[in-house]
């Protein structure tokens, strides 16, 4: 979140305007903990979200790992394999083609509900 540190530096900025002009010593003393309070969570925020994209690359990565996966121990080539979703947990499913042809019902992994296939994907 780039916004943030900008929004940080031009609030910066108008506080110590603001300072320059202050009477109570407690005032000053208090913005600029808060300043520096701000700058600390921003770093913070800034690390976390660089953590976060990183993260989400390897799961992506994982994904696509566990997708190949689940073809290769299925059976199901990369022509003839179709995905889908199940409709009560959500998860992936990966199946063949074929099956559609052979009453199309599979079983979530997941939540082991039995899920009617949709011959139009
Ligand atoms: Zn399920």
């Amino acid at each position: 979140m780039s916004g943030l540190l900008e929004e940080l530096a031009y609030t910066k900025g108008l506080a110590e305007g603001l300072l320059e002009g202050a009477e109570s010593e407690a005032v000053v003393r208090v913005v600029k903990r808060l300043l520096s309070l701000s700058e600390l969570m921003a770093a913070r925020i800034t690390e976390i979200e660089a953590q976060q994209k990183k993260l989400n690359e390897y799961v992506e990565t994982v994904d696509g790992d566990l997708d190949r996966l689940e073809r290769t121990a299925y059976g199901i080539s990369e022509a003839d394999g179709r995905e889908s979703r199940c409709p009560s947990c959500k998860e992936k499913l990966v199946y063949d083609a074929d099956i559609l042809n052979r009453g199309g019902e599979v079983e979530c992994p997941a939540c082991h509900h039995n899920v009617l296939l949709e011959a139009a994907e």
